[in-house]
């Protein structure tokens, strides 16, 4: 048996006996009723940007080739997840995941399984535009695309390179490709782009982009996240007001972590993830695996689980199964950011996944 205790603090969850009380069912569920079906892939931790709520200037430690899951043992876990736990959709995210060498092929491979999944990226959109028709003849079906602001100097501050018109060429690119619909996910920063909400949501209803507003959460690798300087869900629809009408979208929000408002009367819709002050946690059906074969039950969990070392000392299938099993069923019932005792899990963001 592989090592699977570390100070990162992995579980060794199916080296322990199995609950009594998890029902007996191949699917993802947990003590609190919830059934995981979508997993988010982190396909490396590696970025061309530097934004500054998740990384700092300089000074990142990327993991080593060695570390990462090879494409076939990436492909292995993806075929496990879908063909024998239930998981219904994929999202290819990291660090950025253009940035993986065969993303391409990883996303075919992905769209031949049976069932077939739903695919999905997650980007800052550097490269997409010559990269988009590809990954859509390879089966991607939607994408996010990181866009704080629409400014260049903006951009520059907060990503710490020069390369707005590359994400902006990547949008469109990504339209022509037939990719729909495309979501923008937004982070404002007090001070930098927090004035900027209304232009973004005019900006993406004026395209035809589904906008999603997201506080910054406590997953910085720097550890620089302050509270009292995030710009809050309930400040950005404050701001939406002064130009738009909001009513509450009454569609079922589904395990969705956006509020959805539709804007002016519809169809036009924006969304806001309030995860630390209107956190969704009951309504979650996400699992994680990290590039260096890692399954987490949540963005901000501090165990993990080392499917890797399952995999690199010839673990069966049967055996992989369990411990992603086990590792759902301990999943805590929220992510605790709000508790008096949280702390912040020492993989940030751009390592699990986002
Ligand atoms: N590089 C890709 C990108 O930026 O879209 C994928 C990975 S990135 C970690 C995924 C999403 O997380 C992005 O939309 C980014 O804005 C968001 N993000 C990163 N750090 C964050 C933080 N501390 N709080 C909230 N969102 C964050
Ligand atoms: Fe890179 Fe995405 Fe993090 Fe920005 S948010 S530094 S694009 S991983």
């Amino acid at each position: 048996m592989p090592q699977l205790s570390s100070t990162l603090g992995h579980h060794g969850a199916h080296e322990a006996a199995p609950d009594p009380a998890r029902p007996n069912t191949p699917a993802l569920v947990d003590r609190f009723g919830r059934v995981a079906t979508d997993l988010r892939i982190s396909l490396t931790d590696r970025c061309n940007l530097r934004c500054m709520y998740c990384m700092p200037a300089e000074g990142m430690k990327w993991m080593q080739a060695a570390q990462l899951l090879s494409d076939d043992e990436l492909l292995r876990l993806i075929t496990i997840a879908v063909t024998r736990l239930g998981v219904r959709e994929l999202r290819f995210t990291g660090g950025e995941p253009l940035l993986r060498r065969g993303l391409e092929d990883i996303v075919a491979a992905s769209a031949r399984l049976v069932p077939r999944p739903s695919i999905s990226l997650t980007t800052n959109g550097i490269g997409l535009e010559r990269r988009a028709i590809a990954l859509a003849g390879a089966g991607l079906d939607r994408l996010n695309v990181s866009l704080d602001t629409l400014h260049r100097d903006r951009f520059t501050s907060i990503t710490r390179r020069d390369r707005l018109s590359d994400v902006l060429a990547g949008l469109e690119a990504a339209g022509a490709a037939g990719l729909s619909p495309i979501k923008i996910n937004s982070v404002l920063v007090r001070g930098i782009n927090s004035d900027e909400a209304v232009a973004l949501l005019r900006f993406a209803l004026g395209k035809g982009y589904q906008l999603r507003f997201i506080e910054q959460m406590p997953l910085d690798a720097q550890r620089a996240w302050d509270r009292n300087e995030m710009v809050t869900a309930e400040e950005i629809v404050s701001s939406l007001r002064t130009a738009f009408a909001l009513e509450p979208d009454t569609r079922d929000r589904g395990a969705s972590p956006a509020e959805s408002w539709l804007v002016d009367g519809g169809p036009g819709r924006v969304g806001v993830i309030g995860t630390v002050t209107r956190p969704f946690c009951i309504g979650c059906d996400r699992t994680r695996l990290t590039g260096d074969g890692q399954i987490r039950s949540c963005l901000f969990a501090t165990t993990e689980t080392d499917l890797r070392a399952l995999l690199r000392c010839g673990a069966d299938d049967d055996t992989i199964v369990r411990a992603w099993q086990d590792t759902m069923w301990a999943k805590a019932a929220g992510h605790g950011i709000n508790d008096p005792g949280f702390f912040q899990s020492r993989r940030p963001m751009s390592a699990i996944g986002g």
